[in-house]
């Protein structure tokens, strides 16, 4: 099959989240198994110096925005082994400091940029050499995509490819005044009316056009695939899910192991792993040492990496860790964002010297030596579509302290679960206090070194590898053949 994908941002050319890390590998995963996949994403700040085996193409493009048009020119990187990737370069809409936003306020013309950037994809589908048969879009920034090609083939595009929607978080959709409407070019039709097409409450809602018009959507693990459809957790689009319930299929990310994995890691101190487990102390010590921290493997350390909003939890962590932090732990957190809840971290590192470690902004490096330096690692989502890091640490050895949400609850076993399988620990009501119990119960753990043990082997042993991911990616894409 020929697959195109398309990104907002794809690992390791750009990144702010696991929608990264997800289409880097499956790029990756669709070509090892023996299909064809390209990828599209926009070229970004620096990008061309970190990578300069980029390559102009000769083909540029204008497309039209509204009343205006935007010019497109197109680089691309073949890597061996890997998915070609094609980047859509406009210095005015990319060339910026950030992907979305500046000094935490999201860019004004964000609506212009990710539509521009849809426009991009169609055109590629439609007018490169090399033909998709499905193109594959994440998140809101290209959700309009499908309707974009749905007017083309009314227009007379014979053969277009079939698309897929994935939803990596339900919580941003792409919701412009109806004004930016005029943007997509596409005819007035499609703004509605009942719920029919990418209008919603009278404005323009790129995630639920892409619901609406999508041949298949995808969400990133089962049991985040039924919480989108409740009123709870359904970010008021719900009800359209309801509707479209039989194109849904909820699909758990796989961990792209030659990026993430304690044996060969130039970003770890010393390589270990389930045979070989003593390296993982050495690890700790550095990581204590690097951070701040007083170096002494026998103090539970604790560690966070996330993006500080509230999506993370972070209230209920701040408060379960000021309680648990008179105990004798540790704590080291990576994260950026919210300066309110940088704030908070900073507070809570003041109240506690020696024990408590902060560290603001990316830092790729730091996250792999925390993920291998610390004993626990605390994911207390308020909702977690399916979180990379609790799998990324039980596969460095580090136990998932996780609140049972989406995938969070898919990916981690607790004690209560399987006593045997057990690799995690889980909590169930948003609270503080629910944390702190659980954090209470990791210590238990922590102190029968047998059963601590046996929960680090457990993790390291749980297989999360895209080649199972992929198989269930390329179902869908089968499936979605023939509907298109
Ligand atoms: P989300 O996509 O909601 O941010 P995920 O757990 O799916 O959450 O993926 C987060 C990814 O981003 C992981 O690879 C994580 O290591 C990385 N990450 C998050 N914050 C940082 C940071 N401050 N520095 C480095 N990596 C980070």
């Amino acid at each position: 099959m020929k697959i195109l994908l398309a990104s907002s941002e794809v690992f390791p050319f750009s990144k702010t989240g696991g929608l990264a890390d997800m289409v880097g590998a499956l790029g990756r995963a669709i070509v090892n198994a023996g299909h064809e996949a390209v990828i599209v994403t926009p070229l970004y700040r620096g990008i061309r110096e970190k990578f300069p085996a980029l390559r102009r193409v000769d083909w540029h493009f204008n497309l039209p925005l509204g009343q205006q048009w935007a010019q497109a020119e197109l680089w691309e990187l073949k890597r061996k082994g890997e998915a070609k990737v094609y980047f859509i370069d406009n210095p005015g809409y990319f060339d910026r400091a950030g992907i979305y936003l500046e000094n935490h306020i999201s860019y004004a013309d964000n609506a212009e940029r990710f539509i521009f950037f849809s426009k991009c994809v169609v055109h590629l589908a439609r007018y490169l050499p090399w033909q998709a048969e499905v193109v594959h879009v994440h998140d809101w920034q290209v959700a309009l995509v499908p309707a974009l090609i749905l007017q083309q083939k009314n227009a007379g595009w014979a053969n277009p490819p079939a698309t897929c929607l994935t939803i990596h978080n339900l919580a941003y959709q792409g919701v412009f005044p109806a004004e930016a409407f005029a943007l997509t070019n596409l005819t007035a039709d499609y703004f509605g009316p009942d719920g029919v097409g990418v209008e919603y409450f009278g404005l323009l809602n790129c995630l639920k056009g892409g619901i609406v018009f999508a041949d298949h959507i995808t969400t990133v693990s089962p049991r985040y695939a039924r919480e989108i459809t409740t009123e709870e957790l359904g970010c008021g689009l719900d009800g359209v899910l309801r509707e479209n319930a039989g194109k849904l299929n909820g699909i758990l990310n796989g961990v792209d192991y030659t990026d993430w994995n304690t044996t060969q890691n130039s970003h770890i101190f010393k390589p270990y792993s389930v045979t070989r487990p003593s390296g993982k102390r050495i690890n700790k010590l550095e990581l204590q040492k690097q951070v701040g921290l007083p170096a002494d493997e026998k103090i539970p350390l604790f560690g966070t990496i996330s993006r500080l909003a509230e999506q993370k939890g972070v209230d209920i962590q701040l408060g379960a860790l000021e309680e648990m932090l008179n105990s004798d732990i540790q704590f080291v957190q990576l994260g950026s964002g919210s300066p309110e809840y940088e704030r908070g971290y900073r507070e809570l590192a003041a109240r506690f010297p020696g024990k408590v470690a902060v560290q603001f902004g990316y830092d790729e490096n730091l996250s792999h030596r925390i993920e291998a330096g610390c004993d626990f690692f605390l994911m207390p989502s308020r909702f977690e579509p399916c979180g990379l890091n609790q799998m990324y640490s039980l596969r460095y050895g580090t136990i998932p302290i996780v609140r049972a949400t989406g995938g969070l609850d898919d990916s981690v076993i607790d004690y209560n679960e399987n006593a045997l399988k057990a690799n995690g620990v889980k909590f169930h009501d948003y609270t503080s206090r629910a944390l702190a119990k659980a954090i209470r119960k990791a210590l238990a753990i922590y102190q029968q070194p047998q059963l601590f043990r046996q929960f680090r082997r457990n993790g390291m042993k749980a297989d999360f590898s895209w080649d199972k991911t992929v198989e269930e990616y390329l179902k869908v894409y089968q499936s979605a053949l023939p509907r298109a």
